[in-house]
């Protein structure tokens, strides 16, 4: 039997990779496991969807030093602007109020990549097993175990990164809520006539949310959320008849929108692991949470997870404990479940309410959406949770070392 690891994550994607990150140079014994050969190009959700980053997403980064690999490529998002096709309801959101430089940043899924990805392959104490598919896994008192095509693996803790439909999760049983929206979000990246102003726009349309969010080069990134049965449509639009379908649900604000880079399809659901640890196992990520990307919060929900499990896990490693006993996972589950919770029902009624176009439901939504312009305090209170900076923060939220 080869030599146990201290923690062996699975998956390489932005949750296992920073996780990887944050852990390195602690002393433990690392491994990563993904099935993907590790390069941008080749790991599939290296993509170009822009990502909205929080500001403390950007803190975790600062403070895992990876930030400034990426920060060329990220565009500051000053200001929020939500309003609703054909309503009365709008409001603002600004990083000064909040007292920070950005609110969040864009930036493709690709770039946050090129910075994760090389910072990886230079870590000592992290072994790199790429490509190589997890084939099953299971556990015992005494170690967690996977199998690969060509071998078993074992570790006090196994973390699985492995995405919203994680093998390790479903063979290790662990219980999932799910719920199905029929929507898919498409996203391209799209070139305004005016400047974007480091303004995100999140618009509710006839045909669902429409995010415009602002990039490098004076672009931005469209996440437009459109029913199942209208998908196969919207993709056969040529370029002139997608703007204009966008123009008509999105506005002038803008300006006319010129020219619409690639169009790619994502199907949309919910999921959610409300236990996601047991004795050597847990899943963090799209394996705990899968979001719909309304509010752009699914990366950055799982990033928190990635500052305080690696908080958790370093405080037991120092203490000479189990860093895979149920205790010291314990101890993550109880410090993360208030915010998981939140952002899933959070995430879930604004698909829901937004999706309806029955008229109370209409009427309160854009009293909601007024109400809050007028109210500083629960405008402030978004703003803070949006920035993850809510709640006890990890010490990576706060820029500091581990
Ligand atoms: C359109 C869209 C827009 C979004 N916008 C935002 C946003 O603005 N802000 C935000 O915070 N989030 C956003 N998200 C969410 C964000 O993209 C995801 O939360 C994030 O990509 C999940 O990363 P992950 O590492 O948890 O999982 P994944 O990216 O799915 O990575 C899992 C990895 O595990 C590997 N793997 C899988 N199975 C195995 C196996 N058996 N063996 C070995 N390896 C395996 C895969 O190859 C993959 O590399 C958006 C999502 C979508 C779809």
């Amino acid at each position: 039997m080869s030599q146990p690891y201290d923690i062996l994550i699975i998956g390489g994607g932005m949750a296992g990779a920073s996780l990887a990150i944050a852990l390195s140079g602690h002393g433990l014994r690392l491994g990563l496991v993904e099935a993907a050969p590790l390069k941008v190009e080749k790991v599939p959700n290296y993509d170009d969807r822009g990502i909205a980053l929080s500001y403390g997403s950007r803190r975790i980064f600062s403070a895992l030093e990876v930030w400034e690999g990426m920060q060329n490529q990220a565009q500051p998002i000053e200001h929020i602007h939500v309003s609703e096709q054909g309503g009365f309801g709008f409001t603002h959101l600004h990083a000064t109020e909040e007292q920070v430089p950005a609110l969040g940043y864009v930036i493709t899924a690709r770039d946050l990549g090129a910075g994760l990805l090389p910072t990886l392959e230079n870590l000592d104490d992290v072994d790199l097993i790429a490509p190589a598919r997890v084939r099953w896994a299971r556990v015992d008192d005494a170690q967690a175990h996977i199998g690969l095509e060509n071998g078993e693996l074992h570790a006090r803790l196994l973390v699985a990164a492995d995405g919203g439909n994680s093998l390790v999760r479903q063979q290790l049983g662990f219980a999932v809520r799910c719920r199905e929206y029929h929507q898919n979000a498409i996203t391209a990246n799209i070139t305004p006539g005016n400047p974007h102003g480091n303004t995100a726009w999140e618009r509710f349309t006839t045909h669902g949310p429409m995010a415009l969010l602002p990039m490098t080069e004076s672009r931005c990134a469209l996440v437009w959320t459109v029913a199942d049965k209208d998908v196969g449509e919207v993709l056969s639009l040529n370029d002139e008849q997608f703007l204009h379908r966008v123009q008509k649900g999105f506005g002038w604000r803008l300006g006319r929108l010129q020219q619409a880079g690639k169009r790619t399809a994502y199907p949309l659901s919910q999921l959610w692991v409300p236990d996601a640890v047991q004795h050597r196992a847990m899943v963090i990520g799209n394996a705990a949470h899968t979001l719909h990307p309304v509010a752009g919060q699914g990366f950055n929900l799982g990033l928190r997870d990635v500052a305080v499990l690696a908080e958790v896990v370093l405080d037991a490693w120092r203490n000479q404990q189990d860093p895979g006993s149920l205790d010291t996972l314990t101890r993550y589950q109880q410090w993360r479940r208030r915010d998981q919770r939140g952002v899933v029902e959070t995430t879930n009624l604004l698909v829901r309410s937004f999706s309806n176009d029955f008229l109370p439901v209409k009427l309160a939504r854009n009293l909601g959406v007024l109400g809050l312009e007028a109210l500083p305090p629960a405008r402030h209170a978004i703003a803070r949770a949006a920035m993850g900076l809510q709640g006890h923060l990890p010490r990576l939220s706060r820029g500091l070392p581990l």
